[in-house]
């Protein structure tokens, strides 16, 4: 009998609570959510505690019920009179099609760890989403600045075209005739389309919504798949914003917010002239929307490459360079491995968890009973540190330009719920060792030299590691092999820039070993530096 209660009130409460996020969100999101949750829990309480006293009857039971059910049908009640009167004064549509010119930016690529996301021009932008089949086209011209701007993103000269798609589950890029799938988008691309105006309306209706009144209007909130979506609706039932957060290896539950403003009516349909995405906090595009085209029609057959098309395993190669030195290859971004006496030295943790865990195996398997003691960071673009919190995990000191430890410090806090990482599984605080001019690790014969490099475009705090005795260099970014994998005048400033550095500091280098690409003679930099 002492059962009983709990169970019963377990599968009252289980509904209620199966409604909030699944703990996958920053506390301050489900936070509003828990308030409305947590009188009913109190009830159920005092109700446990009435069971027990043998008070329990029909009357109450049904009264406990209506205490459980009445508070959240309400909110439901005015989400969809809300999101009625939204969809009634913003104009029902199947399909839209709008366009524009704008700023696309390098989401992770910014020039130091307190500028915002670098920014290219969009000089041509359209995208088509329609609704019922969950597809949306994107398609975009952008061109870089002249002259040169700062930061990252691999460079390019001219026009660089995109054509983004998405189709239910499978995403795709087109880049002439043949379609290349896009397997790891296709997640994002999908909650995008919920993201837009009207794309919000429809999610929300469909998925159960709640409603809170609030300063800027009424924010309507729902849950689909491990995604929660919020968005404002003022007082002229026009959405002038929505907001979700997706897995970011560096920052975790990445906050992405879209502002919509200056709506105009369009073919009977209202939309906003003015579209700002920011993600993680700086804007990674703007729009400025000029044509808008209601219920065109959007037919996206979803090509065979992207419907058989998984996530490759990820691919670890070695190369010896030297003795004790390691090229780790097999992916778009390298590691170098250094074995010293009684330790292991990782420079570069590239992209994400799956890609440290990967190279960390293989330098175990490399070198066996000897711990990473030193992970070497070269830059903190998100593609190069979004394995470093393995590192971390795996009890690593952390050598990084002494502009990066307050930003690592910072943003390594933020909750990783949607994708949790052994750092998130298991907190520990980094130990890291910073670095402001030339230092040697030197130890028992074995000696690497760090540096940072000057009037470098590409970063602020980008260094290189020299390795005097087998005169390598191992470089990130400014220079990389094949030539032609990247073009532009912001890379031949890169190029130039990382050849004077070496003059300036009078290495005697033999090889380069970048981080993306193959290692190759000195004399290929030469030849494009002084180009
Ligand atoms: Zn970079």
């Amino acid at each position: 009998m002492a059962n009983k209660p709990t169970s019963f009130v377990r599968s009252l409460v289980g509904p209620i609570a199966s409604t909030r996020p699944s703990g996958a969100f920053p506390t301050d999101v489900s936070g509003t959510q828990m308030l409305s949750v947590l009188p009913l829990l109190y009830n159920a309480a005092q109700f446990v505690s009435l069971v027990r006293g043998g008070a329990m009857t029909k009357k109450f039971l049904s009264l406990v019920a209506l205490m459980f059910v009445v508070p959240l049908s309400l909110a439901a009640q005015d989400a969809k009179t809300v999101l009625q009167a939204a969809s009634k004064a913003m104009g029902d549509v199947k399909s839209i099609q709008y366009s524009g010119t704008g700023h696309l930016y390098a989401l992770g690529q910014a020039y130091s760890p307190t500028s915002a996301w670098p920014q290219n021009n969009i000089t041509s932008y359209t995208r088509t989403i329609d609704y019922g089949s969950r597809s949306s086209k994107e398609e975009l011209t952008q061109v870089e600045p002249t002259p040169p701007r700062l930061g990252g993103a691999a460079p390019f000269a001219g026009e660089q075209k995109q054509i983004n798609l998405v189709s239910g589950q499978y995403a795709w890029n087109q880049a002439g005739n043949a379609p290349q799938p896009a397997v790891a988008a296709a997640e994002e691309r999908q909650v995008q389309i919920w993201l837009t105006p009207h794309g919000f309306l429809k999610a929300a209706m469909e998925n159960n919504a709640t409603a809170k009144k609030g300063s800027e209007g009424t924010t309507v909130s729902f849950t689909t798949g491990k995604f929660k979506i919020n968005g404002t609706i003022d007082s002229q039932n026009m959405v002038t914003g929505t907001e979700t957060w997706v897995a970011n290896p560096v920052l975790g539950d990445m906050p992405v917010e879209t502002a919509y403003s200056g709506y105009k009516d369009f073919s009977g349909v209202k939309f906003p002239t003015m579209i700002v995405q920011k993600q993680g906090g700086y804007p990674v595009l703007d729009l400025a929307v000029t044509g808008v085209q209601p219920n065109v029609s959007l037919n996206l057959p979803v090509p065979e490459a992207a419907r058989t098309t998984t996530l490759p395993p990820v691919k670890v190669t070695s190369q010896k360079l030297a003795d004790g030195i390691w090229f780790l290859a097999g992916g778009s971004h390298n590691s170098v491995l250094v074995e010293y006496p009684t330790y292991l030295v990782m420079i570069e943790a590239p992209l994400d968890e799956a890609r440290s865990t990967a190279v960390i195996a293989e330098a175990k398997k490399l070198v066996p009973n000897k711990p990473i003691k030193y992970l070497i960071n070269t830059h903190h673009h998100f593609d190069h540190s979004g394995g470093v919190r393995t590192y971390v995990a795996e009890g690593s000191t952390i050598i990084t330009h002494e502009m990066n430890k307050a930003y690592y410090e910072q943003v390594w806090k933020a909750p990783h719920r949607l994708e949790p990482d052994r750092l998130a599984q298991n907190p520990k605080k980094p130990t890291f060792m910073t670095i402001k001019e030339k230092y040697t690790l030197a130890d028992a014969g074995r000696a690497l030299e760090i540096y940072p490099l000057e009037g470098d475009t590409h970063n602020a705090g980008l260094m290189m590691v020299y390795m005097p005795k087998e005169k390598i260099l191992v470089e990130a970014d400014d220079f990389s092999w094949p030539a032609g994998t990247r073009s532009g005048p912001r890379y031949h400033a890169n190029n130039v820039n990382l050849y004077r550095n070496v003059q300036r500091l009078m290495l005697d280098v033999k090889t380069i070993a970048p981080l993306h690409g193959d290692p190759v003679p000195v004399s290929e930099l030469e030849k494009l530096a002084t180009s």
